[in-house]
């Protein structure tokens, strides 16, 4: 079973072009459900995969060009009028606040929901919030505007106790969460059994990085090394590298190389120019640097960790 179910609404950068759509992805981790940006059409791209908007517990906006966040009022609105009364947590740019407000000021009907904003800062790594099994970090990207990415990081498990081995050392109901911690057991003799006898190495921890819209960056490899899954923009193809650094975009072959020396799991490229209709260029050229290449097709569900295969 995969820890991180990732789904891939839209993948297209700028405008919506060849039936692709702007940046909008949902990460699902256990019961928590986590949208990532929101460019225009996300609502109508959930309702075409059957995403209920009721589920959602987080929104997370990277920066202010629209095909990141256009789509994000409507998709309150929407939420209002299906008479949510859950708080949702936004966390995204300060200048996105007021945008929010002024977008909703002028309709008179009462919100059924509080929205609990989090601005975020730029240019720095560093939790922006926790759950139960989850942490989740800023990554600074350089693009034209302050831009973050996300980490996504389970929190360490716990270990995995052996039942026999706690019934032949008559081990108590209560040393079983210090056990699972990695304590050692002392009995009423005053024996001490090791951990290792008691339980098993603790289940891996798996990771996801988002990283749209940036400029080819290396600083980022400290903070990514090793994620189970990168997304990372790759809106130019290897042709026009001039252009992708004007703009401050990547184009295949970086997004490659960023992936192949933070030695991730598994690459996805997405954020593709409108200039291309055919993505099969993406695909080879960011393989011919990094092979577990895919493109973030747009309705495509990918498990974290990446199963080749699937
Ligand atoms: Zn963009
Ligand atoms: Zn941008």
């Amino acid at each position: 079973m995969s820890a991180f179910e990732l789904f891939i609404l839209g993948s297209n950068s700028a405008v919506p072009a060849h039936g692709r759509n702007p940046s909008a992805q949902i990460l699902k981790h256990k019961s928590c459900s986590i949208l990532i940006d929101c460019g225009e059409g996300t609502q109508f791209q959930m309702n075409r995969y059957h995403i209920k908007r009721a589920n959602l517990d987080y929104i997370l906006i990277s920066h202010m060009h629209g095909d990141h966040y256009f789509g994000l009022v409507g998709l309150l609105n929407s939420m209002r009028l299906n008479g949510r009364t859950r708080e949702l947590q936004i966390y995204g740019p300060p200048e996105l606040d007021p945008i929010i407000r002024l977008q909703t000021h002028y309709d008179e009907g009462d919100w059924s929901f509080q929205i609990n904003f989090h601005a975020l800062e730029f240019g720095k790594f560093q939790v922006i919030f926790e759950s139960a099994d989850l942490i989740v970090s800023s990554l600074p990207l350089k693009h034209k505007l302050p831009c973050n990415g996300f980490l996504f990081k389970e929190k360490p498990k716990l270990r995995t106790i052996i039942p026999e081995a706690l019934e032949k050392f008559a081990v108590p109901n209560s040393e079983i969460f210090k056990i699972k911690q990695g304590s050692d057991f002392i009995n009423s003799k005053g024996e001490t059994i090791l951990n290792q006898v008691l339980s098993k190495e603790a289940k891996a921890s798996f990771s996801y990085a988002y990283c749209s819209d940036t400029i080819y960056d290396e600083d980022l490899l400290a903070y990514i090394a090793g994620v189970d899954l990168l997304y990372h923009e790759a809106t130019f193809l290897k042709e026009d590298e001039e252009k992708a650094a004007l703009r401050y975009h990547s184009t295949t072959w970086q997004a490659a190389s960023i992936a192949k020396q933070a030695e991730v799991g598994h690459l996805l490229i997405g954020h593709f120019s409108a200039k291309y209709k055919d993505l099969s260029s993406y695909l080879i050229e960011a393989q011919e640097i990094f092979s577990d290449t895919s493109l973030a097709l747009e309705g495509n569900a990918y498990a974290i960790p990446y199963l080749v295969g699937q």
